[in-house]
């Protein structure tokens, strides 16, 4: 299920370098190139899904099993005060690479405003017409 111009398959093929810190028969997790804090790391399936929308179900599960033990060790290992779990799906939520993976971002006091976004102030009335759009 390998996708040729994929860099994250070539990483999960050995074709290229990377940093592991865990890997199993499905799943490898390894340190970002570009970390937005130290420690900073990626999961990933071994197959290739595009994105969460293409991954399994059962992949899933086991994604965030597997980040919630990564989490737990690497907090300890590394000391760091909150952790940040983050997956963006499609250009426009900033993914980059399409292999799906998800962020383990480990935080440190004073570290700065690696997530923030602008909150909006939508009044009631629109909250209630997203609400239908959404559940009708
Ligand atoms: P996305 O923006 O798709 O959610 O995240 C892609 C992540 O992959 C980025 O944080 C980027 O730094 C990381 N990345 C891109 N190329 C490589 C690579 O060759 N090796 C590693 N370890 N990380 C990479
Ligand atoms: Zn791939």
């Amino acid at each position: 299920m390998k996708q040729e111009q994929c860099i994250f398959c070539k990483i999960i093929a050995g074709e290229i370098p990377s940093h592991t810190l865990y890997e199993d028969e499905n799943y490898k997790i390894i340190l970002d190139v570009g970390p937005a804090t130290k420690g900073h790391a990626l999961i990933m399936p071994k197959s290739h899904y595009a994105d969460f929308y293409e991954l399994p179900e059962e992949a899933a599960a086991d994604v965030i099993k597997l980040a919630k033990k990564m989490m737990i060790h690497m907090t300890d290992k590394l000391k760091c005060d909150g952790f940040n779990l983050v997956q963006n799906n499609g250009e426009a939520a900033g993914q980059t690479v399409n292999h799906f993976h998800m962020h383990l971002i480990p935080r440190y006091k004073n570290d700065g405003e690696i997530l923030k976004y602008i909150a909006g102030e939508p009044d009631r009335e629109e909250l209630e017409r997203i609400k239908r759009t959404i559940t009708e």
